[in-house]
C-alpha cells in the first residue's frame, strides 16, 4: 500500500470535529470517470495537483470520506487519507435504521470508465490492503457480520442512502464483496507474520532511526575519535564485524 496523508481541513465535515467508535469500514466508489486522486484532494508533487479548484478541501460540500484510492501523479496507485480515521465522516447519509456515518470508516475508490481490468485489479488490491490495515488498527474482524460493507450493502442494512457502489463495478470483473472481505481477511492474517522483505524494510527504518540519534556519551566518543578508533559518525548505529575489527586494529596499533 502506498499511503499519503492530506487532511481536508477546510471541509465542513473536518471542521465539525466529531469522532466515532469505529465498528467497520464502508467501501465506496466515486461514480465519476476520473481515476486521479487529485480530482478530490489539493494534492502535491507526488499525488498530482488539483488545478480546477474542485477538490473537497473547501466548505459547502456536505460530504467527506476518510480516504481516496486512485492514481497518483506517476500513474501508480495510491491512497490519500483525508480525515483522521476516527473522525465522523459524511459518506452514506442514512437509512431506516440509522447512519453508517456513526460507525464506519469510509473510503472512495476513484472510478475510471469501469472498463479497464488492470486499473480495477490495482485499486481492488490497494483497497483490500487499506481495509486490512484499518481492521488491524481498530481490532475488527474482517469477516464478522457488517464490519466490511460497501455503500449498497449499507443501504440494504438500513444504514445508508440508496447508492449502487460498489456493486455496479466489482461484478464487471468477477468480484463480489464477499471476495473483497476474504482478500482483506487474508491480508489481515498475513500481517501477523512478518515476511523477510517486511523485516528488511523494518531493519532499514530502524537503522535510519538509530543513525539520526545523537551520541549518548559525546565526551568519550570525542576522545575515541581523537585516538583514531572511530570516525565518530552514526554513534548510535549498529556496528558490523568489519567496523569492530578496524576499531580493534586501530586500538592495537596505538
Ligand atoms: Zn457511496
Amino acid at each position: 500500500m502506498r499511503l499519503r496523508e492530506q487532511f481536508l481541513t477546510q471541509n465542513d465535515c473536518y471542521q465539525a470535529g466529531r469522532t466515532i467508535q469505529v465498528q467497520g469500514v464502508m467501501v465506496h466508489s466515486t461514480g465519476i470517470d476520473n481515476p486521479k486522486v487529485c480530482r478530490y484532494v489539493p494534492g502535491d508533487e507526488e499525488i498530482g495537483r488539483n488545478t480546477a479548484g474542485n477538490h473537497w478541501d473547501r466548505p459547502g460540500l456536505n460530504k467527506c470520506v476518510h480516504a481516496f484510492v486512485g492514481r497518483f501523479a506517476d500513474g501508480g496507485i495510491g491512497t490519500v487519507q483525508t480525515l483522521p480515521w476516527n473522525a465522523r465522516g459524511w459518506h452514506c447519509a442514512r437509512g431506516q435504521k440509522g447512519s453508517g456515518n456513526n460507525t464506519h470508516i469510509s473510503f472512495e475508490i476513484c472510478e475510471d470508465g469501469l472498463d479497464n481490468p488492470e486499473y480495477f485489479q490495482a485499486v481492488y488490491q490497494e483497497a483490500a490492503e487499506l481495509t486490512a490495515m484499518l481492521c488491524r488498527t481498530f481490532q475488527l474482524d474482517p469477516l464478522a457480520d457488517g464490519v466490511i460493507i460497501c455503500h449498497q450493502e449499507g443501504y440494504r442494512r438500513g444504514i445508508a442512502s440508496n447508492h449502487g457502489d460498489v456493486l455496479h463495478w466489482f461484478p464487471k470483473f468477477g468480484r463480489t464483496m464477499d471476495d473483497f472481505r476474504q482478500e482483506a481477511a487474508r491480508l489481515w492474517k498475513e500481517d501477523e507474520d512478518m515476511t523477510y522483505d517486511q523485516w528488511k524494510e523494518y531493519m532499514e527504518q530502524y537503522r535510519k532511526e538509530l543513525a539520526s540519534k545523537p551520541a549518548g556519551m559525546p565526551e568519550l566518543l570525542a576522545e575515541a575519535k581523537e585516538m583514531g578508533l572511530t570516525d565518530g559518525s552514526r554513534p548510535r548505529d549498529l556496528v558490523t564485524r568489519e567496523e569492530a575489527a578496524v576499531m580493534a586494529r586501530a586500538a592495537a596499533n596505538r
